[in-house]
């Protein structure tokens, strides 16, 4: 027997008796009885005597019951009676009744059942007998006590699941009033691709109604199996990994045909068994605000190009770079066949000085047009210093006469656009420091392989090119002029201004050339020191003039006999010339030294004060070495200029030679 059912007060017993008291009892009877008592007092039965019929409403009126013992054999009644009554009362029809054979009776067995007794306990009464039906009778009460619990209960748990099922009927319809009424897209999907919902904006956008949209994939809409194919892969993807991905931008074919763009945030599902299977998608047109960005963003990067044109085209300095920059960076830009630039010839005739071609058409350089359908529009455009751009879409335009349309297909070119290339220049009158213009040249797009219909914006980004190409033009034949001056100026600054022979700052910067060459080719360099004799004197007796004029003669005579290409004669200063000759040992350099000398004296330059001869002569030196790094080249003018002077010392016209 289950203890803890017993509880006191769920084992109240009422013990209806015969007899008041234990008058007209047996002593064993009496001591039964007593047992029986004590034992079920023992086992936390509460017992509850009674004697009679009305004794027994009395207490039962009053106090709860758990089992009935009734004797059969009442003072006002029978305990059948008493049972049978109780059985018809539905507040004691649970109560199990248990009808004792009172002594010297005998008790009916079948009335005892068919009064609705649960059971009967003959005499004698054996107390460990009673006890066990008494606990069997509170058994079956607990137990039918517990079973009605458990009806009552499972009717309880059925409402309540019909409660939940409404409670979540209604929250599923506010739920789906909710996603419909989003102007969103959103939908689950299965790991197949297949809607497993959907709210009525994605059906809408896909033609159809949701129940429609159920169980199908966007291969039933999207007849684009690699668009498709990828977007199941993509969401396959998010799915293994488990992690939620916002997708940045979507393509999405509608009903219509049209592709529209939608950026979605894409959720895996985690289902009970803690696999995903399924993908919550939220996804936001953004079609609108792609295009305008993408608007934006070509706009932008169409400035930022032309910008990297103009920077690349101004860095050329070279005009002929800079039309080749242009040409290249144009036809790139435009993604043109063939980019072209014309100059003016004689009447209307532009020959091409500049090409930048793509494969396989052919190259235009060099060729002819005559634009003498233009050239009034030219000449208008030169006077109004306007920029318009001529834009042929097809050639085959009737506004394009015959024979230049001969002359484009000759050269393949189906469409095209001309840029007139006004160049500035400062106003030549003396009134007013304005600026003049005058057409330079076309700047000619071709495009070859068919008709082309020229964007408005590429017109208009041809255009902001116009004049930074005039511009970088100018600059690159401002700049060429400048080379020829400065080429001028270099010569000049290398000469000396009398003789017409390298000065002595070329000199210098030759003979340190040639030295570090000939340190590394290990060859010996020569050099001569010449200076005229008594040239004072002559100076004082012919004056300054003529002293000039012998000065010039002599310096022929140097750069004639100083004949390699290698050599080099110069001014030194003065009346005082030096010779640089690589690769030469000191038999050539007397070689050219005398040849030099005897060349001056051929001259016959009068010199009637000079103390050793009546003409002009030359003394000179010569210093010969192969260069090693611890010399420096000054120092064989050093040693030049001393045979120079020993030269001198010996009585001039002569030649003393430093061997080394
Ligand atoms: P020596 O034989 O010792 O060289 O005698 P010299 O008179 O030539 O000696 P010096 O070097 O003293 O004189 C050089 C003269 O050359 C002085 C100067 O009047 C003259 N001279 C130097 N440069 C020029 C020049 O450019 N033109 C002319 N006419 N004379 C010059
Ligand atoms: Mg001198
Ligand atoms: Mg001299």
């Amino acid at each position: 027997m289950n203890s803890e059912y017993l509880t006191a007060s769920e084992g109240r017993i009422l013990w209806i008796e015969g007899n008041c008291g234990d008058g007209g009892r047996t002593e064993a009877e009496i001591r039964d009885r007593a047992t029986l008592e004590n034992l079920l007092c023992g086992r936390s039965y509460q017992v509850r005597r009674a004697t009679g019929c009305q004794q027994a409403w009395d207490v039962l009126k009053s106090e709860p019951c758990d089992v009935i013992l009734v004797e059969t054999r009442l003072p006002d009644g029978t305990g059948y009676e008493l049972c049978h009554w109780l059985k018809s009362r539905v507040q004691f029809q649970q109560i199990p009744v248990i009808l004792m054979e009172s002594p010297g009776d005998r008790l009916n067995r079948s009335t005892v059942f068919n009064v609705g007794g649960a059971d009967y306990l003959m005499q004698p009464l054996h107390p460990q007998e009673t006890i066990k039906r008494v606990e069997y009778q509170i058994t079956l009460l607990r137990q039918q006590r517990q079973l009605t619990e458990q009806n009552l209960g499972l009717s309880w748990e059925r409402n309540k699941s019909q409660i939940a099922q409404l409670a979540l009927e209604q929250q599923q319809a506010f739920l789906r009033m909710v996603i419909d009424a989003n102007p969103n897209l959103i939908f689950i999907k299965d790991w197949n691709g297949r809607f497993t919902l959907a709210n009525r904006t994605i059906a809408d956008l896909y033609g159809t109604t949701v129940e429609g949209l159920l169980g199908k994939t966007e291969a039933d809409f999207n007849p684009n199996r690699h668009q498709t194919d990828r977007l199941l892969e993509g969401d396959r993807e998010i799915m293994a990994a488990g992690k939620a991905r916002l997708v940045a931008a979507e393509p999405l074919r509608l009903a219509t045909g049209e592709v529209r763009w939608f950026q979605t945030n894409k959720i895996p599902l985690i289902s009970e068994d803690g696999k995903i299977r399924h993908l919550l998608g939220v996804s936001t047109d953004i079609t609108e605000r792609q295009e305008a960005e993408r608007a934006l963003w070509s706009h932008a990067e169409r400035e930022r190009l032309l910008r990297g044109i103009v920077q690349q085209i101004h860095e050329c300095l070279d005009l002929d770079d800079t039309l080749k920059c242009t040409v290249t960076q144009v036809r790139e830009f435009l993604g043109a066949d063939r980019v072209l630039i014309y100059r003016p010839e004689a009447g209307d005739d532009y020959r091409a000085v500049m090409e930048s071609v793509e494969s396989p058409w052919q190259p235009a350089l060099g060729t002819s047009v005559n634009y003498g359908w233009l050239s009034e529009a030219f000449r208008e455009l030169e006077a109004a210093d306007d920029i318009q751009i001529r834009a042929i879409a097809d050639t085959h335009a009737p506004e394009v006469p015959e024979a230049v349309r001969e002359r484009l297909e000759g050269l393949q070119v189906a469409a095209c656009l001309i840029l007139p290339l006004i160049r500035h220049y400062p106003q030549r009158t003396e009134n007013d420091g304005g600026w003049e213009h005058s057409l330079w040249g076309l700047l000619v797009i071709h495009q070859c392989g068919g008709p082309r219909e020229w964007r408005p914006e590429e017109i208009e980004a041809l255009r902001s090119l116009a004049t930074p190409i005039a511009i970088a033009i100018q600059q690159g034949e401002l700049y060429a002029r400048l080379q020829v001056a400065n080429r001028e100026l270099e010569h000049l600054a290398t000469l000396d201004g009398l003789t017409g022979l390298a000065n002595r700052r070329q000199f210098d910067t030759y003979l340190h050339r040639e030295w570090q060459r000939m340190l590394r080719d290990e060859a010996p360099l020569s050099a001569i020191m010449g200076d005229v004799d008594f040239f004072k004197a002559y100076n004082d007796t012919y004056g300054h003039q003529m002293g000039d004029e012998c000065l010039k003669a002599i310096a022929k005579v140097l750069d004639r006999c100083a004949k390699r290409p290698a050599d080099l004669a110069c001014r030194y200063g003065g009346e005082e010339f030096a010779i640089v000759l690589p690769d030469t040992p000191p038999e050539g350099a007397l070689q050219v030294a005398e040849e030099i000398r005897t060349e001056i004296q051929k001259l016959h330059v009068k010199h009637e004060t000079s103390a050793i001869s009546n003409c002009v002569t030359l003394s000179l030196g010569i210093a010969c070495r192969v260069p090693t790094p611890d010399l420096a080249p000054e120092h064989l003018i050093e040693l030049a200029d001393a045979a120079l002077y020993e030269a001198k010392r010996l009585g001039r016209n002569r030649i003393v030679c430093d061997r080394g």
